[in-house]
């Protein structure tokens, strides 16, 4: 066994009320940090003047900043009603900051230099609250965290309990610290958490797994056999409905009461906001319902296929492609959605490796697909997306178009893995062994586990069909495509 951490950021859910008191917080904080950096700049033109040593050391010693903090409470009580925890490690942030700054002045750091601190502008950045010492600040029940606030001027105790769906992964796990990060409007809880894990398992079977737009991913294995992972087609199912659901809130007025806001003593602050109507609080409950809902039956099948693989493998590898893109039309929606459940699948992919002992990795997918695996012939133009099957103008091989990439991917895979290893690792199997695929199976994944369908030695495509020529009326490539694919 060994230690190590490991970050898990988990999506809160925040309720209005809850929002606006951890922005308060967050302002807070950033508040302090200016006035830190402020301070900091003060002390510096001081050292400089006079050599005060004691200047110095506030300035560039690790807690000096900190040690200040209670005077600079007592002469803003408003600070009280932040939990000491964050308001502590906005402190060590100036510190570090002035630090790195200090390296990077002495040439001890790496990158591009660093200036001294600038101020921050809450507006553009949230500033993240941290809890670095283990539930000194924050707790998890059930599915809900509950983060304390500080005591206020009243000192009286203060908490904001805010929704954790996936609190389910955090059990019995040693949490080390807490980041409360918002990300585009969105809440996060990141943990750090420490974890014993088992030692990494020597490797003998490997699968390289070839992700794309078809399907979830194609795999091609060291026992020679090919995969096909079915995608989980119920998500577009989803996406309609959290469409519909999205409009019918968006059309509704969000506006309904004007009301003062309280501060802690119940008195009004002469600020005022609106209180949501019922027919949009309503909608809105239906669409986070359904998000929720949605999160979960993703989770579940991440998860399954995650297990489903380490329980084959030793290792798992995938491709590192990510199709990027973030327009609005639905094309890009629909590409960004598949990214996001590719990078959902490959930290699914990470974990259950690292609570097994097996091992996953990434591999370069550049050029995977337009290689010809057997004699390496690379298409200059690429091979078309819709084409599926193809021919190398060279060696006359026929390519299943991701099994061809799988082959490339897991000859990557097994020359990454003896790198690793210095060359002591065993050759599973030589380059020219994987010439052809055997068996061909395909996975479907259900809640209950995930159904395997064999396919036969030519899995369904018709290597009888006819060829279309394009290489000769076609100045874009030479490569033969052949029609007749796809019942697959
Ligand atoms: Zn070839």
């Amino acid at each position: 066994m060994s230690e190590q951490s490991t970050v898990l950021k988990l999506g809160l859910e925040v309720g209005l009320q809850e929002a606006q008191e951890i922005d308060g917080q967050s302002r807070i904080c950033n508040w302090l940090y200016n006035h830190l950096v402020e301070k900091g700049s003060q002390l510096k033109q001081e050292f400089l003047k006079s050599g005060n040593k004691e200047s110095a050391m506030t300035l560039y010693s690790k807690r000096g900043l900190r040690n200040l903090l209670p005077s600079i409470k007592a002469e803003n009580p408003f600070l009280k009603v932040v939990h000491s925890s964050p308001l502590k490690n906005t402190a060590l942030r100036v510190t570090s900051a002035i630090q790195d700054y200090q390296k990077s002045r002495k040439g001890k750091r790496k990158g591009k230099q660093t200036g001294w601190p600038q101020f921050r502008s809450w507006k553009k950045g949230w500033f993240s609250l941290l809890y670095d010492e283990p539930n000194k600040g924050f707790k998890v029940k059930g599915q809900q965290l509950i983060l304390s606030l500080g005591m206020g001027i009243d000192r009286k105790q203060r908490s904001v309990k805010l929704g954790i769906p996936d609190a389910g992964l955090l059990k019995g796990q040693t949490i080390r610290n807490l980041r409360i990060v918002c990300e585009l409007g969105k809440y996060y809880a990141i943990f750090t958490i420490e974890k014993l894990l088992p030692k990494t398992k020597p490797i003998s079977k490997v699968i390289a797994l070839d992700p794309n737009h078809k399907n979830l991913a194609y795999g091609v294995d060291t026992d020679r056999k090919g995969i096909e992972i079915a995608a989980p087609k119920w998500l577009k199912i989803y996406d309609k409905r959290l469409d519909e659901l999205k409009s019918k809130k968006d059309r509704c007025n969000k506006k309904a009461k004007k009301v003062s806001a309280l501060n802690e003593k119940e008195e009004p602050t002469g600020k005022e906001y609106y209180l949501p109507s019922r027919k949009w609080k309503k909608r809105d409950n239906a669409l986070k319902k359904a998000l929720r809902k949605r999160r979960e039956q993703t989770k579940t099948f991440m998860f399954t296929t995650a297990h489903a693989l380490f329980k084959e493998y030793d290792c798992v590898a995938i491709g590192d492609y990510t199709p990027n893109g973030n327009g609005d039309n639905s094309i890009m929606r629909r590409a960004m959605n598949n990214r996001s459940v590719i990078g959902r699948f490959k930290e699914t992919l990470s974990w259950v490796a690292a609570k097994s002992g097996k091992t996953f990795l990434e591999f370069d997918e550049k050029g995977t697909t337009r290689t010809c695996n057997c004699c390496h012939y690379v298409e200059p133009e690429g091979i078309p997306l819709e084409v599926r099957q193809w021919q190398c103008p060279i060696c006359q091989a026929i390519h299943i178009r991701d099994e061809n990439a799988g082959i490339n991917g897991l000859r990557r895979v097994l020359r990454d893995l003896s790198k690793k290893n210095k060359g002591e690792y065993p050759s599973i199997v030589s380059g020219s062994d994987l010439s052809f695929v055997q068996k061909r199976w395909a996975w479907s994944v259900l809640p209950s586990g995930v159904l395997v369908i064999p396919r036969g030695q030519d899995g369904g495509f018709n290597h009888s069909s006819k060829k279309l020529k394009r290489g000769h009326d076609s100045p874009r490539s030479k490569v033969d495509y052949l029609t007749n694919l796809s019942q697959v």
